[in-house]
């Protein structure tokens, strides 16, 4: 039997604290339990077991034992989509957060290129911020995600992929030629992910243990529109690299574009980044800037950026605009673009523009949102009470 089960509590995501509690109340005695955790953590996360009956060094009781009462479920599969360049995208969704109604939408991205595969995951459902430029703006924040939900994209992209040692892909076109197919893990999905703090650190805390899913914390990237004061707890807690949604270097300008710097500015924001812990040329915080054309694309914009960025270990990050319906902007001209990259490079940032990828099937940046809304509580009543 597949442990697909999505009525029954999944065992992905869950801290190894919080597993040796399952192991507690299935009578697995104290002393034993630390082992059962491991064992369990590297058939789900090291070999991507998605049954119990697999994980042979535990007894065949246990084995039942917890078969009956959880699973090994991720998120489920509404659509998969793949995009003419590879990008492939999966709408999810959501165990319901009451019986009988349906659960939230949320999308994930993967993103093959030759040597390299980034999973781009989501943190919340909607957001509850509102960057006048971004499609998931346009959505109001439904709900955060669980850990077992963030670690679960992980593990089901995987599993889409086939990239579990062992495991052939079911479509290997255009995947990368290296061993692991997702080397690189961006929170730059739906959501804010520092608004979700505990969940999404503990979601990367199994996705960076050395016997979870191995990721280097190198090779993380948190990205977030700039909630200040998140910013030293991450380094603190959670320490991967970290992206920053800057878009725009005057304040007037960046509190239209990205409102949260009213109530963190320019200023505030990049004295965080300086502070942030163990940063070197190696270590480098990515700056993102989303290309405007006619709002953000001077030549004096870019060397206002430069100047800003000065003497932090940075990259730059130029992100054409991806359009959406109804989108309030255009992106710039290419040459424009160009112009600008320029500026950037000769102040010694390499290859600063990011390729859109995935535009076709609206994954790009910023194009995704789901159909997801917050219902009323009157409205979840009457669901449930539906036949
Ligand atoms: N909430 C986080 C992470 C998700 S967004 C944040 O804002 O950083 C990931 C990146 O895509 C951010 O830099 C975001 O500003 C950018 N983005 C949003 N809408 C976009 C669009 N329409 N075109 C290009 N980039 C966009
Ligand atoms: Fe939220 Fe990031 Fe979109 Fe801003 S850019 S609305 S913070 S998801």
């Amino acid at each position: 039997m597949h442990n697909s089960d999505i009525t029954k509590p999944t065992l992905i995501g869950l801290s190894r604290n919080k597993l040796a509690g399952v192991f507690a109340t299935l009578g697995v005695p104290e002393r034993a339990r630390r082992m059962r955790v491991a064992q369990v953590w590297n058939w789900m996360y090291a070999r991507g077991a998605v049954e119990f009956e697999h994980m042979t060094v535990l007894s065949k009781e246990l084995r039942a034992a917890l078969g009956e009462n959880y699973s090994l479920a991720r998120p489920e599969i509404v659509t998969g989509q793949v995009s003419t360049d590879g990008t492939r995208k999966w709408l999810l969704r959501l165990a319901p957060d009451k019986p009988g109604t349906q659960g939230p939408l949320i999308e994930t991205v993967y993103i093959p290129e030759a040597t390299r595969g980034t999973l781009c995951i989501s943190s919340q459902v909607g957001c509850t911020l509102s960057c006048s430029f971004c499609h998931t703006g346009t959505q109001k924040l439904v709900r955060n995600l669980t850990p077992q939900e963030i670690a679960g994209q992980i593990m089901l992209a995987r599993d889409c992929i086939g990239d579990w040692p062992g495991v052939e892909a079911d479509d290997p076109a255009g995947l990368p030629e290296v061993p692991r197919k997702i080397t690189n893990i961006v929170l730059m999905g739906m959501g804010e992910p520092l608004y979700n703090f505990d969940n999404v650190r503990d979601a990367m805390a199994i996705a960076s243990a050395s016997d979870g899913l191995a990721y280097s914390k190198r090779r993380i990237t948190l990205s977030t529109s700039g909630v200040v004061p998140e910013i030293p707890r991450w380094g603190e807690q959670a320490n991967t690299m970290l992206a920053i949604s800057l878009h725009g270097v005057r304040d007037e300008l960046r509190d239209e574009l990205v409102p949260i710097n009213r109530k963190w500015p320019i200023a505030e924001l990049l004295e965080a980044c300086r502070q942030y812990p163990s940063l070197s040329n190696a270590k480098r915080i990515t700056f993102e800037y989303v290309m405007l054309k006619g709002v953000n694309d001077t030549l004096a914009d870019a060397k206002e950026l430069v100047r800003l960025l000065a003497g932090i270990p940075a990259k730059i990050n130029l992100i054409p605009f991806n359009p959406w319906p109804g989108a309030p902007f255009e992106c710039s001209d290419w040459e424009q673009i160009e112009l600008f990259a320029e500026v950037v490079n000769r102040a010694g940032y390499a290859s600063p523009v990011r390729s859109p990828r995935g535009r076709d099937i609206m994954a790009a940046c910023g194009q995704l949102k789901s159909e997801s809304v917050k219902q009323r509580a009157s409205e979840r009543r009457v669901e449930a009470a539906a036949p």
